[in-house]
This record gives structure tokens, sequence and C-alpha cells, in this order.
């Protein structure tokens, strides 16, 4: 951290900051004295520190962070690759390209079973399935819910498919006990009190992009995960708000090799909700299949036109196989496996 002194302070009040500095943190602060104002280096663990609380300081000109605010997702200390893996062996991220796939929403025992059986048989290791979902309207069909959850380990009785699923509140853990992988959906991904309750739990959370946020908050929210403890957290691109309207949201590709770059954590895409459009998912699955991605979500609806939810960006079970069969190929090419 660099931080920029006021010109013609009084080395009291600059000695005074310094100290400051020196016993709230644990860094080392070199000088530079310049003909018109002085600067400070901060070196050690800065991630503890606010810029805002540096920058209101009266000595204060200007302050710039060098270093990543985050330190646990950061792949500068910790360079080889995170994978996270469950007990029954599926695995995400170090190799291979997870695929999760399902309905947007669980909707009947028949529904989830049929598809965990038919994506079971095309390939995928995981099943999603909305039984919580938070829908923009109120009126809109709002998930199962609990008997969702209970369906959902029908399903996962009958395939052994381990569970993909999004918690809104932490009042509903209880409830997520043989839930495998917890999903924190784009619009909680900052919601830090979810995020740091689930940081006290040993369970892997898939953690989505917000609709509007950047990959360094995406990065900050994982970190509040891991600071609790809980560093199985997989980073999901899944589309963002820009000013283009032909697809639901602009799948920012350019933020998994960003994201595997900054940090060791697993990637996926999410090419159902980033598009809205069910021939877009293929090309994008593809898309992110090349670019290196650990896995893919795919929704996937036995009869997308009476979907509940998401039922214009579902593919079926057959486009599902097809889609599998190529990103799985793909993927081997790209990673030589
Ligand atoms: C979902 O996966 O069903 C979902 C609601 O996704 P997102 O939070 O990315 O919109
Ligand atoms: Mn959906």
């Amino acid at each position: 951290m660099i931080i920029v002194l006021k010109s013609n302070q009084s080395q009291e009040s600059v000695d005074r900051f310094m100290k400051k500095l020196t016993t709230a943190y644990d860094v080392q602060v070199n000088t530079w004295v310049g003909a018109s104002s002085t600067v400070l280096g901060l070196i050690g663990d800065t991630t503890a520190i606010d810029d805002e609380y540096i920058a209101a300081q009266e000595v204060v000109e200007s302050v710039r962070r060098v270093q990543e605010p985050y330190k646990k997702a950061n792949r500068k200390f910790h360079p080889e690759d995170t994978a996270v893996t469950l007990p029954g062996g599926q695995r995400i991220g170090g190799g291979g390209l997870a695929l999760i796939a399902g309905p947007c929403s669980v909707e009947s025992e028949a529904q989830i079973c049929g598809i965990a059986e038919r994506v079971k048989a095309s390939g995928a290791q995981f099943l999603r399935g909305g039984a919580f979902k938070p829908r923009t309207s109120p009126y809109a069909f709002q998930g199962m819910k609990a008997e969702g959850l209970e369906l959902l380990s029908e399903a996962k009785k009958k395939t052994g498919l381990p569970i993909v699923t999004e918690i809104m509140s932490i009042d509903h853990l209880p409830l997520f006990e043989d839930v495998d992988v917890i999903q924190v959906g784009a619009r909680n991904m900052q919601n830090f009190e979810l995020l740091k309750q689930l940081g006290r739990l040993r369970k892997p959370i898939l953690l989505k992009r917000g609709l509007a946020n950047t990959v360094e908050e995406l990065l900050m929210s994982a970190e509040y995960i891991m600071a609790g403890g809980n560093e199985q957290v997989i980073l999901c691109e899944r589309g963002i708000r820009t000013y283009e309207t032909m697809t639901r949201n602009t799948l920012d590709i350019s933020a998994v090799p960003v994201l595997k770059r900054l940090s060791h954590l697993p990637v996926i895409v999410d090419p159902s909700h980033a598009s809205g459009i069910n021939w877009l998912i293929e090309p994008l699955a593809l898309a992110a299949a090349a670019i290196g991605a650990d896995g893919l979500i795919i929704e996937v609806h036995n009869d997308p036109s009476h979907a509940l939810c998401d039922g214009a960006q579902s593919i079926t079970p057959d486009q599902f196989d097809g889609l599998a069969r190529k990103v799985t190929q793909l993927s081997g090419m790209v990673k030589g496996l």
C-alpha cells in the first residue's frame, strides 16, 4: 500500500501517523521524503487495512493499494489449483470439466428423478435443482422449498448424484443437511451475513457472481467464506448486466481466465443464466470449455415449454447429451487430458 502525505505536515503529526500504522497493523513502513511531499510504502499484510479509513486521516493526501485486498482466495499465497472433492470422489477443479445439470426448479418427484437419471447417463456428475427460488416477482413460483429438498434427496438416493441447490436464508440451513454443494445465487453474492455463516460450515459453496459485480468483488465475497475457515469455494461466472438486451445477461467469458489467474479456486460457467436462450447454451458451454473452465452448470428440463421457471433457457435431456459429449471432448483437448 502506498500512502502519499499532504505537503507541509509537521514531523510530529507524520510520526504520530506512522506509529499508529505500525501498532495497529502488522506492517513495516518505508518512507520517501520528496521536495514537496512524503510517500509511505507499507510492507506486509495489508488485507486488514481499510483504504477509506487511511484516506480519511488528516495527514493523508491519497492512498493506493498495490496488493489485492483478498488473501485466502489469492493465487499469490496459494499457487497450486484448489480442487473441491466430495466424499463420493466427484471433483470440481484440478483438471477435467465437472458437469452440473438439472432443472432450474424442482417441480415433482417424477420430474427431478427423471431428469437426474437422464443427465447422469449423459455424464453429469452433479444434480442441480432449485428448491428456494429467488424470483423477481413475488407472485412467481417461489420453489417447492423443504419439499423440493426432500425430492432432491430422493433423486440423489436413486442416482447417487450429489446435490447442488441454492440457499436464500441462513434460517433454512438445518434443511440443507443432505445437500452436497450449497449455492449462493447472484442476488446474494454480497449478503455478507449469509457468507459469514457459510464460512463456518465445512461444505463446498458454489458462489455465483452478482449481476453487477466486478471480479474483485466476487473474490472478496469468496474471501468472506474462506475467512471463516471454509476453503471449499467454487466461483461461477453466470453473466452480468450490460447495455446489451439480446441476451438475458452478457457472459463475461474473460472472467474465467482472469479469475483463474488471480485465484486458485475452481471456476465454472453457467451459460443458462448468462444467455437466457436455449440455442445459445451449447456455443457458450463450448466457449467455457475452450477457455479452460473447471465446470459447467446447465439447466436441463424434460419439458421446457411447461417449466415453472426458466423454460426458455432450458435444454432437453437429449440436447444435454450432445452438449456433454462435445464439451468433454473439447475440454480434454484443451487441458491435454
Ligand atoms: C439459479 O441457478 O437457478 C439461479 C437463480 O441463478 P443466478 O443466481 O445466477 O441467477
Ligand atoms: Mn434458473
